[in-house]
């Protein structure tokens, strides 16, 4: 494949934006070599600037569940566009929305929306302080929470693949009330709990994990933060940014069978276009402003063209919900056909998958939590993106990321995907 226009363009883009792009995993420093610029995309497939196409296995990081430029989802942003992108005052579709959101997903009254994941992970811890007036909180190493101050701290993807895990510019001050725990150890929770007894406001997880690739809990672990966080007054915050509205109408809680106190919300919550949101019951949502004394607010959240494109995306699902269903079925598929090339090659690896998410690693052991997932083979890693983009399919260039299945991807695209691993190995 040639991409000669796609590197013309980095070479440019470095130079007037920090090394060429607006969020670092873009940048294929893990990987190695320069990133592809996307001219246009449709359904399950990406085109580059220089005219390759690809089968798109991020469906940029999981909003486009339904594919790239759906219609409904396009018809809906361009008759909105028309009549204004945004007025700084209330409109009706915020309220059609948050209805919507609010009868899908089990335990929540009612919604805030903000204009991405970070500020509502950022804005769900805050409200936590608010309303139990503690200031502590526990995260697990490993798991991502956006880009906020408090979650920089062992951080999963982007900041794990740059070896940055507390980056720079987070002070102390912050870094002292975030408590690190590890996934899939409850053991690692109750410590933290018991030394700091009153003191922890919330434990913020992302319930099943896709920043250190797609990592599952178990029953005992899910249900035990449950019980703990219950028995202890601390909320259990459930960043759903990824597997809201992927995993199901409810989302993980439903998928798990397990309640949150507040959840979070991103990417497929606004239809590929930047909307978060964060959610509770409406006990803890009526401390936030102006209804209570927790501030927070936004001069873009709720307009028209986010709420309009999210509207669309959440009326399609709620209205299909076998698209779920169909989805995991395909994953499967995915996973089986990678799995026989891999064993027959004799390469070592794990796959885990849960819905519509998977993850391959090049380790030797389950991969349960950051330590094990960190332990796959780089190299290897590298050899198979590279090999798989060279053959036509777009995987998530770090091995520290989930695959997000989209509903355009057909039989026909697994197959293919699947004889590509071969021709890798
Ligand atoms: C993507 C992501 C975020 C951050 O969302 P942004 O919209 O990128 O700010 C937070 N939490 C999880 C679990 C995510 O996957």
């Amino acid at each position: 494949m040639n991409y000669k226009r796609s590197s013309a363009l980095f070479s440019e883009a470095k130079q007037y934006i920090p090394g060429g792009v607006n969020s670092p995993v873009r940048a294929f420093k893990a990987v190695g070599g320069d990133p592809i610029f996307v001219k246009e995309a449709r359904g399950a497939y990406l085109y580059d600037e220089d005219g390759n196409e690809y089968i798109d296995y991020i469906a940029s990081w999981g909003p486009l569940i339904l594919g790239h430029a759906h219609e409904p989802v396009i018809n809906a942003v361009i008759e909105k566009a028309k009549k204004g992108t945004s007025f700084g005052m209330p409109t009706e579709i915020e309220t059609q929305l948050a209805k919507l959101a609010v009868s899908m997903v089990p335990n929540i009254d009612k919604i805030r929306f903000v204009n991405s994941g970070t500020e509502a992970c950022m804005s769900a811890v805050r409200l936590a302080r608010g309303y139990t007036g503690k200031d502590k909180i526990i995260k697990f190493a490993g798991c991502y929470h956006g880009h906020s101050d408090s979650f920089l701290i062992q951080a999963g993807s982007g900041a794990v693949t740059f070896g940055s895990p507390n980056s720079p510019g987070v002070t102390q001050g912050t870094a002292k009330d975030t408590l690190l725990a590890n996934y899939n150890d409850l053991k690692s929770v109750k410590e933290l709990t018991n030394g700091n007894k009153n003191e922890i406001a919330a434990i913020i997880i992302e319930p099943v994990a896709g920043n250190m690739g797609c990592i599952i809990p178990t029953d005992e672990f899910i249900q035990g933060l449950r019980d703990l966080c219950t028995s202890e007054g601390i909320l259990l915050i459930f960043d759903e940014v990824m597997t809201g509205f992927r995993l199901g109408k409810g989302g993980a809680q439903e998928a798990l069978g397990i309640g949150a106190d507040i959840v979070c919300f991103g990417k497929v919550i606004g239809g590929g276009l930047p909307v978060g949101a964060f959610a509770a019951r409406e006990e803890i949502m009526n401390h936030l402003a102006p209804d209570g004394p927790v501030y927070q607010a936004g001069t873009l959240s709720g307009n028209p063209l986010a709420m309009s494109a999210g509207l669309a995306m959440l009326t399609e699902l709620n209205n299909n919900p076998g698209i779920f269903e169909s989805l995991a079925k395909k994953t499967e598929y995915l996973h089986q056909g990678i799995s026989e090339v891999l064993v027959r090659k004799s390469v070592v690896h794990q796959i885990n998958r849960f819905g519509s998410m998977i993850s391959v690693h090049f380790a030797d052991g389950p991969v349960i939590d950051f330590t094990s997932s960190a332990r796959g083979n780089n190299d290897t890693f590298k050899k198979y993106f590279h090999g798989m983009l060279s053959q036509g399919v777009y995987l998530p260039p770090s091995a520290f990321e989930s695959y997000f299945l989209n509903d355009a991807i057909s039989y026909a695209d697994l197959d293919k995907t699947i004889e590509a691993v071969k021709n890798v190995f």
